[in-house]
């Protein structure tokens, strides 16, 4: 019987919630299951270490620290910005934007001056994930090759 282990095409079924609040940060309920290689930086590093081993149909409830997750929040991602370098966007507090560096949030705007998050929404968060093993088998060739999953929830190319 195929477990998850490096070089395995898992589909799961999770659910991400914070552990203090709560509040669920992403679900793959009411929508297809996820599949991804195993080993091959497609998911966060702790979700497939706590995972590591299961077997088609078990479910984990596990815990990862922010250093296992998104990494820590980091200061020197906060930086204030010149408005005019918005361009024609008019910088609004929660916005996303994309820059040539990665996605960034809008987290202040004071007159011409925008200060901006480059950390991820979920730096510096523990999060806590419920997963169900839908289905798991080992990669082909190919998609180890590729890094990435073929057929259903992979890539089709
Ligand atoms: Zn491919």
């Amino acid at each position: 019987m195929s477990v998850v282990e490096l070089n395995s095409v898992a589909t799961v079924h999770y659910t991400g919630t914070l552990p203090e609040s709560g509040e669920v940060f992403d679900s793959s309920e009411g929508r297809d299951p996820l599949t991804f290689l195993v080993g091959h930086k497609q998911m966060i590093p702790g979700f497939e270490e706590e995972l590591m081993g299961a077997e088609k149909g078990e479910r984990r409830t596990f815990t990862l620290t922010p250093e296992r997750a998104y990494g820590p929040r980091m200061e020197e991602a906060i930086q204030t910005i010149p408005k005019d370098m918005f361009g024609d966007i008019v910088p609004e507090v929660g916005m996303t934007l994309m820059s040539d560096v990665g996605p960034f949030n809008v987290a202040s705007v004071n007159g011409d001056t925008i200060t901006v998050d480059f950390n991820h929404k979920l730096a510096g968060e523990s999060l806590t994930f419920s997963v169900e093993v839908v289905d798991v088998r080992p990669a082909d060739e190919e998609e180890i090759s590729h890094g990435h999953s073929h057929g259903p929830g992979g890539v089709n190319h």
